[in-house]
C-alpha cells in the first residue's frame, strides 16, 4: 500500500522510518535493511506492515464485526443520585454517564481530593469503539480536566492519528474514549499509591461497563495493575490480548515512558496494530 505524507509524518514522529522514499509498505517489508530503530527493525517492519493494512482497509471492519461482550448492566431510567462518597461500588455500578460524571466530581473517598483543582473524568465519544487508559492526571490535565493533555498527550494523539483513531469527532470505529485510573491528580505527579487506586476503581469499571469498547489499550504499569491485577513489567505482558469483563485488551507503555525510551517506540506501534487486530476480532 502507499503511504501518505501524513502517516508517514506520524510514523517518523514515533521514531519509526520508512524505506526508502519509496513510499510502499509492502515493499519495505520484502527488502529493506535498515526500516526500524536500532535492535527493532525487525518489530518495526512487522508493525508497519500491519499499520499499513489496518490504515488501508481495517477501521471500517471494526464496526462489522463486534467482539462479543457481556451482557451490559443495567441503565436506569432515571439516574439515581450521587453517592455521597464514591467507594461505593454497588451504587457506583447503577449510574449513567451524567450521574457518573457527577459522582466524580464530587468524589471524596481519598486525600487526593484535597489537593486536585478539579477531577478528569475522560474524554471522547460514549460510542467509541477503542478505550484508553492511563494512569492518573497530572499537572495540566489538572488544570483543563481533560485526560492526556500535556507532551504524553501530544504523542498519544499523534500515535492515534497514524491508525486513524481520534478523541474527537468521527465514525465510531475511528473513536476512542480516554480515561484514567486514577480521576484525580497526585501532588507533585507521584504515583498512585494502592488505597487510591482501589477507592477509584470502581469509576473506570463503570466507565468500561457503560462504553463497552472493542478493545482496550492499558497504558503503563498502574493501568495494567488495575485492569488485570497483575504486578507484572509491562514488557512481560504486552505482545498478546488478554482479556477485561470480556473485553479484548492489550497492553503497552505509557506515552511518558516512551518519551524517555525512545528505543521502545517501535515496540509500542507494534502494540498498537495488535490493538488494531484485537478491534477487529481478528487477533
Ligand atoms: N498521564 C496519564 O496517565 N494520564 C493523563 O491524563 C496524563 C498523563
Amino acid at each position: 500500500m502507499r503511504w501518505s505524507e501524513r502517516q508517514i509524518a506520524m510514523l517518523r514522529e514515533m521514531g519509526i522510518r520508512l524505506w526508502p522514499a519509496a513510499n510502499d509498505a509492502a515493499t519495505q517489508a520484502a527488502t529493506a535493511p535498515d526500516r526500524g530503530l536500532a535492535g527493532n527493525a525487525a518489530s518495526a517492519a512487522d508493525a508497519a506492515s500491519a499499520a499499513g493494512a489496518a490504515l488501508a482497509a481495517t477501521m471500517p471492519a471494526v464496526a462489522e464485526r463486534p467482539v462479543p461482550l457481556r451482557a451490559p448492566a443495567p441503565v436506569p431510567r432515571s439516574a439515581p443520585t450521587v453517592p455521597a462518597v464514591s467507594a461505593d461500588a454497588s451504587a457506583i455500578g447503577l449510574l449513567d454517564w451524567p450521574a457518573l460524571r457527577d459522582a466524580v466530581a464530587a468524589c471524596t473517598a481519598c486525600k487526593l481530593c484535597e489537593s486536585r483543582r478539579q477531577t478528569v473524568f475522560g474524554v471522547g465519544s460514549p460510542q467509541a469503539h477503542w478505550m484508553i487508559v492511563g494512569e492518573a492526571p497530572g499537572e495540566q490535565e489538572d488544570r483543563q480536566g481533560e485526560p492526556f493533555v500535556g507532551k504524553s498527550g501530544q504523542l498519544l494523539d499523534n500515535m492515534l492519528r497514524a491508525v486513524a483513531l481520534t478523541r474527537g469527532e468521527a465514525a465510531p470505529e475511528h473513536q476512542v474514549y480516554i480515561a484514567n485510573t486514577l480521576k484525580c491528580r497526585p501532588p507533585g505527579n507521584r504515583n498512585p499509591l494502592p488505597d487510591e487506586l482501589a477507592k477509584c476503581e470502581a469509576f473506570l469499571v463503570r466507565q468500561v461497563q457503560l462504553l463497552q469498547p472493542k478493545v482496550i489499550l492499558a497504558m503503563g504499569s498502574f493501568a495494567v495493575q488495575s485492569l488485570l491485577r497483575s504486578t507484572e513489567p509491562v514488557g512481560k505482558l504486552r505482545g498478546r490480548v488478554h482479556r477485561y469483563q470480556g473485553v479484548p485488551l492489550v497492553v503497552t507503555y505509557h506515552p511518558a515512558y516512551l518519551l524517555r525510551n525512545l528505543v521502545d517506540k517501535a515496540k509500542a506501534w507494534d502494540d498498537l496494530c495488535l490493538a488494531v487486530e484485537a478491534a477487529r476480532g481478528s487477533a
